[in-house]
């Protein structure tokens, strides 16, 4: 359960769940899309239990004293994965495309541990655009791997919530942001020899040694 609803009092919804430590990922999605329904066309099948309230919860319509503290809970759950699936959608889309490189822009998903890398801004990206299925993960467009979040209230968050396609769409839409590919590869040495050159090397001391050996043995004999 995320906390904060007690402490502080935001005004809407949106803001109280975007201030909520862990939800740093997220945009905001724009109230008219939430609002217009056909965005949100299937998204009563995913979320079976008050769907509406949840809805409601979300534009800041609902009722909340109306509700006691148990069903306001499971609203509240169901408003979190609402927003989540309505998320995946809007951030494709041109407006929610602009959002998430303007984050990008700020390294707010963080920057790519790999050395050779930089610091390159990172973006989240699901590996399945099915609910509960995978967390979310952050992808490198310079090295074009993935990792996983360093917090681990980044690393629970549902990968569906962001889809598989964000990254490579925003680079499709923005080209110019694309960072360009450095092939620079790490090569491991053993005090300044590469190991792959050592161990053959290796190998070939350990032949010679075992000639050798089976050698004498037969002269001995
Ligand atoms: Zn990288």
């Amino acid at each position: 359960m995320s906390s904060g609803s007690d402490s502080d009092y935001a005004k809407y919804w949106i803001d109280w769940f975007l201030n909520t430590k862990g939800n740093e990922y997220f945009c905001e999605v724009d109230e008219d899309y939430i609002l217009d329904r056909f965005n949100l066309t299937g998204l009563n099948a995913e979320v079976q239990h008050y769907y509406l309230e949840a809805l409601d919860m979300i534009t800041d319509n609902l009722d909340e004293d109306s509700l006691d503290e148990k069903v306001r809970e499971q609203v509240e759950k169901a408003a979190r994965h609402l927003y989540g699936l309505i998320h995946a959608r809007f951030v494709i889309t041109t407006r929610g495309l602009a959002k998430m490189l303007d984050k990008y822009k700020k390294a707010e998903f963080g920057r790519c541990p790999r050395v050779l890398c930089n610091l390159q801004p990172l973006l989240p990206v699901g590996l399945s655009d099915v609910p509960m299925t995978k967390t979310v993960k952050l992808y490198c467009p310079r090295c074009e791997d993935i990792y996983n979040p360093k917090s681990s209230r980044h690393a629970s968050i549902d990968g569906a919530y962001f889809g598989t396609s964000v990254p490579h769409m925003l680079f499709q839409v923005h080209p110019s942001y694309l960072p360009t590919k450095n092939y620079e590869r790490y090569v491991p040495r053993i005090f300044g020899f590469k190991v792959h050159e050592i161990a053959e090397q290796h190998r070939w001391q350990d032949q010679a040694r075992e000639q050798f050996e089976s050698k004498l043995k037969d002269e001995q004999s």
